[in-house]
């Protein structure tokens, strides 16, 4: 058995494993990060929609989502002035509408806004018409199955919706991600591909590295869990979900692209439209393209898997009718092709669909889970929380019982790390949706 030793191992090189690595690498730790593929962000980093929006349940995520749009904003100063071969992920502003519907209440994220300082405008109906004249402004609450009959109901009443101007999306999360281990990398962060963590070692009560197939070890004194949908199985390996209260499961999901109605996404993307109402997302995307997704709505089968590792990429008939039959009320002018064109994903969903980002009952061994389709966009300062309550805990600070707050750079908000415990109380104002 040969052994390599390093301060912490990180389990998985997705867009959040990348940005602890390079949180902890410049922080002066030497960093080994496995990933069982072949490069970074090759996991469900690679299938993310990328949107930035600020629209979540809690303070502390609109907060968080605030801070890490300044990060994408400025993401070769974020890297320390990286060029990554003259390829750097960009930032494509176009806009966020979330259109009113129950199952996201306004009242309950405006406050947010207000307190945490992003700008929004409220739109009524007549409004959404003028800005955006594609989009068909009806009420449909609640989303019926799309093969109902009461799908096909004429609408009650118009909706309004709020506008958060600096919303956007990436333009490559994968590549991000490859941003990231560049940077990591710049300060002696190490990544092994094509490597999968089969066990996780402990000595004298903490953990103590990570176990390979050939039966080799990487010991160090800190591992941390960023394997994605992945999630549950590694810290089965590790034994430490008795004191969970908040569990992580796989989710399938997908993404579909059509051409974009006319006028919508040229010459630029259109905005992005948070549609709870009908139960649906859209996006502009580059060369005339809509990427539309879905908001769980409560009429339909949510596809959890038992295997995270076992699911079918290739889109399916159902969620792509699903999808785009909202999509395509919503944008009378929409054509949707017969051949679906997509992929099929996976979410890592938390009972609350709020992360996970703590230390764990295994002395040396943390989370950064559950991310439950909505923390891309977060990776940027994930990185610094899992970092602060790392090098808090390694020096002798209970965050169970003396949680750990982080004072955000850029926006100077107070965070509350026990926000992200896994001893919480489910967040009982989550939308329980992918919106968080
Ligand atoms: C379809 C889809 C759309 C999304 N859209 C958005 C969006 O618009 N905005 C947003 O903010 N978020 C979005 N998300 C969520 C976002 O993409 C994820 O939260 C984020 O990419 C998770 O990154 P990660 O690094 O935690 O996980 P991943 O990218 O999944 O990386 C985990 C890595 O761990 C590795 N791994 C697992 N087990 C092992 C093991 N035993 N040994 C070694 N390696 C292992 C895997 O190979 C993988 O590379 C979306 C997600 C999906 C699936």
């Amino acid at each position: 058995m040969s052994t390599r030793t390093c301060d912490a191992v990180v389990i998985g090189a997705g867009v959040i494993g990348c940005s602890v690595a390079y949180e902890l690498a410049r922080q002066g730790l030497s960093v080994q990060v496995v990933d069982r593929t072949g490069g970074p962000g090759q996991g469900s980093t690679s299938a993310s929609s990328a949107i930035v929006r600020f629209n979540y349940s809690t303070f502390a995520g609109v907060a968080t989502a605030w801070e890490g749009h300044y990060a994408w904003l400025d993401w070769a100063g974020h890297l320390g002035g990286l060029d990554d071969d003259g390829r750097v992920a960009q930032f494509i502003r176009t806009g966020a509408l979330c259109l009113d519907s129950p199952a996201h209440d306004p009242a309950r994220v405006l406050p947010h806004f207000d307190r945490v300082g992003v700008p929004y405008e409220v739109w009524d109906a007549a409004t959404l018409r003028e800005r955006v004249p594609q989009l068909d402004p009806a009420r449909y609450y609640p989303p019926k199955p799309v093969d109902s009959e009461e799908f096909w109901a004429d609408p009650v009443g118009e909706l309004g919706a709020y506008w958060t101007p600096d919303a956007g999306f990436m333009d490559d999360p994968q590549y991000a991600a490859h941003n990231l281990m560049t940077a990591a990398m710049r300060h002696g962060a190490r990544f092994s591909f094509h490597t999968t963590v089969v066990g996780i070692a402990t000595a004298k009560d903490r953990v103590s590295g990570v176990e390979l197939p050939d039966d080799s070890v990487i010991s160090a004194p800190i591992v941390v869990n960023v394997a994605g949908p992945a999630s549950s199985k590694v810290n089965a390996l590790a034994g430490v979900l008795a004191d969970f209260t908040v569990s992580t499961r796989p989710l399938r999901s997908e993404v579909h692209y059509v051409p974009a109605p006319p006028g919508y996404s040229d010459p630029d993307p259109g905005p992005l439209v948070a549609d709870l109402d009908l139960g649906t997302y859209f996006r502009g995307a580059p060369h005339g393209e809509l990427l539309v997704g879905g908001a769980e709505p409560a009429c339909d089968a949510l596809h959890w898997l038992d295997d995270a590792d076992d699911f079918a990429t290739a889109p399916t008939a159902e969620l792509y009718q699903a999808q785009l039959y909202r999509a395509a009320r919503r944008l009378p002018d929409l054509t949707v092709p017969n051949r679906p064109r997509g992929i099929g994903a996976v979410y890592d969903v938390a009972d609350d669909w709020i992360p996970i980002y703590d230390r764990t009952a295994l002395p040396g061994y943390y989370v950064a889970i559950g991310t439950s389709g909505n923390q891309f966009k977060n990776a940027p300062v994930v990185g610094a929380y899992l970092h602060a309550i790392i090098d808090a805990c390694e020096n002798g600070r209970d965050h169970d019982t003396d949680p750990v707050s982080y004072r955000l750079p850029r926006t100077g908000h107070l965070i509350d790390l026990a926000t992200y415990s896994r001893r919480r109380p489910i967040h009982a104002d989550s939308s329980f949706t992918v919106m968080g």
